[in-house]
Formats: structure tokens, sequence, C-alpha cells
């Protein structure tokens, strides 16, 4: 079997990978790189030229994943698409948001924007075919038994991650390959852990997005919601209110579902929370999956039961930093023209306010440069705006939905492959889980691919 790791550079960007068996071809994700733009966002697709394409395979609808998939269809009529339902409903939604982005942009980045258009994305969709959990298909989307010695079948596996999310088993040639996609293998406060295979894989694909950092001493899940709620307790004592800055897709819903536990267990007053449109929709589509998906808390509607006020980028306008109430408002990176940003600008030298970080931000994202800055500091989270004095509380808190590289050095070592690639990480990242292997498992071969070369699986 041959493999291309179709990003640009080893980091986590625009994921996306190739897999060849014979004549039989399939890419695994076809993400957008957040921060680049135009062409340079999308994946290695010139890679591709030449070789057989059959299949397209999503293992989750986060835009690292999902944001070049109409490009790539445009460039491979062909090939058939294949995901689990919950990330096509995602993945729709994502991608028309999108387009709206890359719309409002156009200007900025040139004639080329956007990238793919609504209607693209329309046609794009209704090609989805949607695959169950633990069902082998083959690349034509017929189901079949596992025919590991013959034809190129796939099979998702749940992740854990975000709705929807699965790692993806792939058999050919009589051998296994693993590709975990983004995975979480303890349960969050709404989606529960993954479910993956442990034996029998020959090559392991594993992403190592913490790679970098280790697990804080003592930490537990229970432990950190308790200091968040009592994070969220001392600003309303000062007459603050608090700025969440969080994705829509995955982030949004965990902290819902966790501010349910909170008022429920008068760990914080039964408090207005205001959330994004994005959000909304996506909240949306959790509740509707929430019985027919994995979760910790099977029977909690989260419109209903939590009743978020949205706000949207034409109200974010009027709407003041009011005391005593949770505004839980993406992006997650603080971008600017964001409902965060925006709002962050009316928090941020006023001293009875909080911003409470729940994951994981870019450095240079206005939300890394915020979680960096001195009390009084000058900062500019628009260069547009002009710069403020910080002066509001800030606190960060680990609630990432992405395995711990403790985690995934354990998953490793339980499937011992032959071969592991590293994929999904900073170099860093990459290199801290390339050394913890290969000195735990020595028979192993530890693969770093370098972007845009074909090596042998
Ligand atoms: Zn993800
Ligand atoms: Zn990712």
């Amino acid at each position: 079997m041959k493999f291309i790791n179709l990003t640009r550079r080893t980091e986590i960007g625009a994921n996306c990978y190739y897999l060849s068996s014979g004549e039989q071809g399939v890419v695994l994700d076809c993400g957008m790189h957040p921060k680049e733009e135009g062409e340079m966002a999308l994946p290695l697709l010139a890679a591709l030229a030449g070789r057989p394409v059959d299949a397209l395979l999503l293992s989750h609808a986060h835009l690292d994943h999902v944001g070049s998939l109409p490009v790539l269809m445009r460039q491979q009529p062909q090939a058939r698409i294949f995901m689990t339902e919950p990330t096509a409903a995602i993945g729709d939604a994502l991608l028309h948001n999108s387009v709206n982005v890359m719309t409002r942009e156009r200007e900025e980045v040139g004639v080329i924007y956007p990238l793919f258009t609504h209607r693209e994305t329309d046609r794009a969709t209704d090609r989805w075919q949607h695959c169950p959990l633990d069902q082998p298909f083959t690349v034509d989307g017929e189901r079949s038994p596992a025919r590991p010695d013959n034809e190129l079948s796939f099979e998702f596996r749940e992740a854990g991650h975000v709705l929807g999310a699965a790692g993806i088993l792939l058999r050919a040639e009589g051998r296994t390959v693993f590709y975990t996609g983004d995975v979480n293998f303890d349960d969050l406060t709404l989606l529960k852990g993954a479910v993956f295979p442990e034996s029998g894989i020959d090559v392991l694909i594993i992403e190592t997005t913490r790679g970098d950092s280790p697990l804080p001493e003592g930490y537990s899940r229970a432990a950190e919601e308790r200091r968040f709620a009592e994070a969220i307790g001392r600003a309303f004592a000062r007459g603050g209110c608090v700025l969440v800055p969080v994705f829509a897709l995955g982030k949004t819903q965990e902290l819902l579902a966790m501010l349910y536990k909170f008022k429920r267990a008068k760990w914080i007053e039964d408090v207005p929370i205001y959330i994004g449109g994005l959000s909304s929709k996506m909240t949306e589509i959790y509740d509707r999956r929430a019985n027919n998906t994995p979760r910790v808390l099977p029977r909690l509607q989260l419109f209903p039961e939590v009743a978020p006020f949205v706000l949207n980028g034409k109200t974010i306008a009027d709407a003041p930093a009011r005391p005593g109430r949770i505004y839980a408002l993406s992006s997650g990176m603080m971008t600017p023209k964001t409902l965060s940003n925006i709002f962050a600008r009316r928090v941020l030298d006023r001293p009875e306010h909080s911003i409470l970080f729940v994951g994981y931000s870019d450095p240079e994202s206005p939300a890394g440069v915020l979680r960096k800055a001195q009390p009084n500091e000058l900062i500019s989270l628009d260069e547009d705006e002009p710069a403020r004095p910080f002066r509001c509380h800030l606190e960060q808190f680990q609630f990432s939905a992405h395995a711990s590289r403790e985690s995934i050095l354990e998953y490793i070592k339980k499937v011992a492959p032959k071969k592991v690639v590293l994929v999904h990480g900073d170099p860093r990242a990459v290199e801290w889980t390339r050394a913890a292997t290969a000195a735990a498992l020595p028979e192993t071969e530890v693969i770093v691919p370098l972007p845009g070369m074909e090596i042998e699986l």
C-alpha cells in the first residue's frame, strides 16, 4: 500500500492524506488551513494527478478536515464520498458558513474567493453517502463483509471527539490500516469516549495534537469543572459577566451541557446564557441526534433545557456586557470580526468582567496573544480597531476534545502495530510522540510522513 501526506507542512492545518492499494485509492479528509488564504489554504491536491481516487472518506466535520472537500470533489468527480450521518449534517452547515466567511474576505484576498459557492456546496452535499459505524463498505459504497484479501474496504469507528467523529479502519492486501482522525478516549461532559480497535492493526495513522503538552499533575475533568464553576461565580460576585470564547462545533455544546450541570447542582445561579448563530445550528444538530448517538447525557436536550439566547453578526453590535451573564461566543481563537472578538472589546478593559478559556488557542491568534498578555498591557484584538488596556480577569481551563499525549501513547502501545504514521500535530508534538513511541515499541517503525512524498506502508 502507498501513502502520501497531502498537508503542506508538518502541522495541524489542511489535513488530507492519500492511501492506495493496487488500482484503488482513497483520500482521507480534506481540510482547509485556518490561517492561510486562497490556494495556500488547500491541501496538496496536485499530488493526486494520475493516481486512482475511488472514494473520499471523512473522519469528522471540523474545517481542518472537511473545509476543502468541495474543491476536491470538483477535481475528482468520479469519487464517491462517505461519512457518518451527523458528520454530513454538521459539514453541510459548516461549509455554507465557510462560503459566507470567504465571500466577506474576498476583497482582501482577491479574485479566486470564495473557493467554492453555496450552490456548489449544495450539489456536493447531495452526493455524500452516510455510513453507520462498525459496518464494512467497499469503495463503491456496497456493504461488504470484511474481504481482507482482495479489494479495499473501510469501516467507521466511534472517535469521541465531536458528534459524528469516526476513525477509519481500512483493509486491503490482507492488511489493516487504521486512521484515527481526531480522537478522544475519555468521556467528555456530553460525548462518550472513542471505541477503537485495539488489536489486528498493521499500520496505525494517528493524530498527535497534544504531543507538546503533558497532562497537568493530578488533572481530573470533574475537578476542572468545579474550578470553572467557581471562576464564573467570582465574576458574578464582582458584578461582572463571563466571556467564554468557544468553537461553534463541539466546545459550545460541551459548555452548555456543563452549565446545565452547574445550574442543577446549584454551583451557579440560573443566569442567562448567550451563544452565536452558527453555534445554535450546531446545537440543534446535537439535540436532534441525542438519542441515537453515544452520549453521557442521552436525554439532555440543550436548547429547551439550557435555553440559550442567540446573538448574530447584527445583534452583537447592540449587546452590552451585562453583569451576571455568560457569553459563550465563537470563534474559539477570537478571529477578528467574529462574535467573541467583537464582544471581547467590551470586556477587556473592565476589571469586573472575566474571560475564561476552555480549550486550545493558536499562540498567534488573538486568543493566543491575549492569554500571554500582562495586566494593563495595550492589546489589539483586531488591527482595524483601537488597542485597549487589558484589565479584566482571565483564567484558563483544560477541557480538550483531543486525547492527552499520555493516552495516545497508551493506545499505540496497546495496538503495537508494525508501523505508526504520526500526523495532525505541530513539529514538537510529533517529535515527542515519535521519541516516546520509539522508546516504548522498539520493534515498531515510526514514520513522520514528509508532505507530498509517497511512502510504502
Ligand atoms: Zn477535530
Ligand atoms: Zn483536526
